[in-house]
């Protein structure tokens, strides 16, 4: 099973799914790619980034980050090109380096170094995984074909749900905190089934989508005639398959109806579960996965199991097989030999995202350990590359901006004393979580060999799922992280109610020591508040201090928020994101919600830091002008149309253009620094503001 990034998790940037499973075809020219020992150096605010000859009050992100655009091609490996994934591409060539090395070593590792060193030995040799082509796979194949009733698929999908990292064998089955009881850990019965990327693209009927669909179905096809089924019989397949997905994807919810917690919660016990699915072998399927004494589930949408039930019914075993077939080829045809890996490249990467090159070899495993042992590689990381200045440094701008925030609650004219008491009391219980964990993840049962790449993955794969299923009925773990220490990324958890910092995203050109307060504040600052302010978004106000599932809000505040965060809404669905897709805005309001407040919230704090200093203008700047580009310079990216279609129905995020100008427009601090006059463009009427 694949643990879910869940919905109540909002992180600053996109989290890129199944790394290494999005990659593949020739792979770009890796000669000039090699390790790096040190981290190369950006400054926070970057001068050549700039497009001066703009004007910053018609189009504020062409001015501050024009110069980034031109100077910043998409590689040809990459799905788009911004500053974050700059960075992330610079701490996988620092992980690189350590990993090689430890794969030298024979000796003198400690045993967490030696599984580091063998996951990506295993993973680098080519010849090897060549040389087995999908043989790998055929025990699992075999026990598919070997099944003779449809009782027998409990079982079965038990043992793979254990040990593939995909959401595509029917249904997603794990852990999380009961809704409303945040202390408890309780099991968790997803939708999933599909292998497109949403419900949303089988069930749209525009040409484009159907042209997708078409391209999706001869994929299929060609993958299980790689597999070795002749032309005829993979055709066959291929509707067949189609046929039962769109089934399920008919009967999933939409993403932003999965933003409404509510939606997703309906606790029920044993007997509920089979009453949903009385087909399937529940007592079978629990004991398999070793949770055989589990009574409490929240089966987050009935609606699907219900379906689920109807085509275990309605379709054949054969059938049924066909399917089972397809998704646990799909699953793993990152790890067998390069046809495998072709085709999945071919589809998910290349046609879906726009790809025109398979990532190196290298960057694929590296981002895998990453994945799977990402604590051990994340130890390493941290020893090397973060220091106890910078974690200092980060929590002191985090307390200043959660004090900014308490100071905004308390003056709010809309909210009154009730709820702006339990506010109070939701931000002094968020937990702040800076580079990495206290205590590190031990992966010391993973069986690691040199020589069993899919193996290794595998029993990964496996760790994992088991560690999720163990937590049920067990005490609540609040100092778990949910990214490894070098991700570039942030994120809030509005279960666990804490935020989270990993050690990748607090460096140059991010946050940058050598450089003053002012970008800093503009650019981390305006992060930390973002985080903090998705406590407070259209989901993340439904959790309370401790992280349940309860209305705090009175019925006029609640209302009073809403039409505060309407006006958000309103003006982000004006946005175009590529030909004539307009933003989904119902779908990003958290994530512009918490743009905003973030920034507003990070130029109180940067005003209270810098209280009584005297800040003087740097390279013609001002200081309140240096705050805008250094917040600004965070979201510099370039974007391959298929990506932005993709991410138009899957990312909650707005594209960096309107993470920078939908925002400051609403800043009267912005129009003031940069003396932009009412009526230009960057200067809007009637502003919107929610924190
Ligand atoms: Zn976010």
């Amino acid at each position: 099973m694949k643990t879910r990034i869940h919905l109540v998790v909002a992180a600053i940037v996109l989290i890129s799914t199944a790394a290494f499973a999005q990659s593949t075809g020739a792979a770009a020219s890796a000669d000039k790619d090699r390790p790096i020992t040190a981290l190369p150096y950006t400054p926070s605010l970057d001068l050549s980034s700039m497009d001066k000859s703009a004007d910053p009050c018609v189009d504020f992100y062409q001015y501050t980050c024009g110069g980034w655009m031109k100077n910043n091609p998409i590689p040809p490996d990459q799905a788009s090109w911004s500053v974050y994934g700059k960075l992330a591409q610079d701490n996988q060539r620092f992980l690189w380096g350590i990993l090689e090395d430890l794969a030298k070593k024979t000796t003198g590792r400690t045993p967490v170094q030696q599984q580091l060193g063998d996951y990506f030995a295993a993973c680098m040799d080519e010849p090897a995984i060549e040389k087995l082509g999908a043989s790998p796979l055929k025990s699992q194949l075999d026990a598919i074909a070997a099944i003779k009733t449809k009782k027998e698929l409990s079982a079965l999908l038990a043992q793979q749900h254990l040990s593939n990292a995909t959401e595509g064998l029917f249904f997603n089955f794990g852990s999380n905190q009961d809704f409303a009881d945040a202390n408890q850990v309780i099991a968790f019965a997803e939708a999933g089934g599909l292998g497109l990327p949403d419900r949303d693209y089988y069930t749209k009927t525009d040409d484009k989508s159907k042209e997708i669909r078409d391209k999706y179905l001869a994929h299929v096809q060609r993958m299980l005639q790689t597999l070795g089924d002749s032309p005829e019989v993979a055709k066959n397949e291929a509707a067949t398959i189609m046929r039962i997905e769109n089934a399920l994807a008919q009967a999933s919810l939409t993403r932003v109806e999965q933003r409404d917690p509510h939606n997703l919660f309906h606790k029920m016990d044993r007997n509920g579960l089979k009453k949903l699915t009385p087909d399937f072998d529940w007592d079978t399927y629990l004991k398999t996965v070793g949770v055989g004494g589990v009574d409490a589930f929240n089966i987050t949408e009935p609606k699907f199991y219900q379906e689920l039930e109807k085509q275990l019914q309605s379709n054949s075993l054969d059938d049924i097989k066909v399917y089972l077939r397809w998704h646990v080829v799909t699953a793993n045809a990152p790890y067998l030999s390069s046809a495998f890996v072709k085709e999945n490249f071919d589809f998910y990467s290349h046609t879906l995202r726009g790809l025109e090159q398979l990532p190196p070899r290298w960057k694929r495993c590296v981002r895998l350990v990453d994945r799977e042992l990402g604590e051990a590689l994340g130890q390493e990381f941290v020893r090397r590359t973060f220091g106890d200045g910078t974690k200092k440094d980060a929590l002191q701008m985090t307390r200043q901006i959660e004090q900014a925030m308490h100071d905004d609650i308390d003056q709010l004219t809309w909210m009154g004393p009730e709820t702006k008491k339990q506010a109070l009391e939701k931000l002094h219980g968020v937990v702040n979580k800076i580079g990495y964990p206290d205590k590190w993840r031990d992966y010391g049962s993973v069986v690691v060999r040199r020589d069993d790449f899919l193996g290794n993955v595998q029993r990964s794969v496996a760790f994992e799922s088991h560690r999720q299923l163990n937590k049920i009925g067990k005490p609540l773990d609040r100092g778990e992280w949910g990214m490894t220490p070098p991700t570039v990324n942030a994120y809030y958890n509005g279960q666990m109610n804490d935020i989270n910092f990993p050690a990748g995203v607090l460096q140059p050109p991010l946050y940058d020591p050598k450089l003053d307060d002012a970008p800093n504040y503009g650019n981390t600052g305006g992060t930390i508040g973002h985080e903090l302010t998705h406590g407070f978004d259209d989901e993340g106000r439904q959790f309370d201090a401790k992280g349940n599932l309860r209305d705090w809000w009175t019925k006029d505040d609640s209302a009073q928020f809403e039409k505060r965060a309407q006006c958000v809404v309103d003006q982000y669905a004006q946005y175009v994101v590529v030909d004539d897709i307009k933003i989904n805005s119902k779908l990003t309001e958290g994530e512009d919600v918490a743009d905003l407040g973030g920034l507003i919230l990070a130029y109180v704090a940067w005003q209270v830091q810098t209280k009584g200093q005297k800040l003087e203008n740097r390279d013609g700047f001002t200081p309140d002008q240096r705050f805008f580009i250094g917040y600004a310079q965070w979201a510099c990216e370039n974007q391959r149309p298929e990506n932005l279609r993709a991410n138009a129905i899957t990312d909650p995020h707005s594209p960096g253009k309107y993470r920078v100008n939908g925002l400051v427009i609403n800043m009267p601090e912005f129009q003031s620094a940069f003396g932009c006059k009412a009526g230009q463009p960057m200067v809007r009427e009637n502003r919107c503001r929610v924190w």
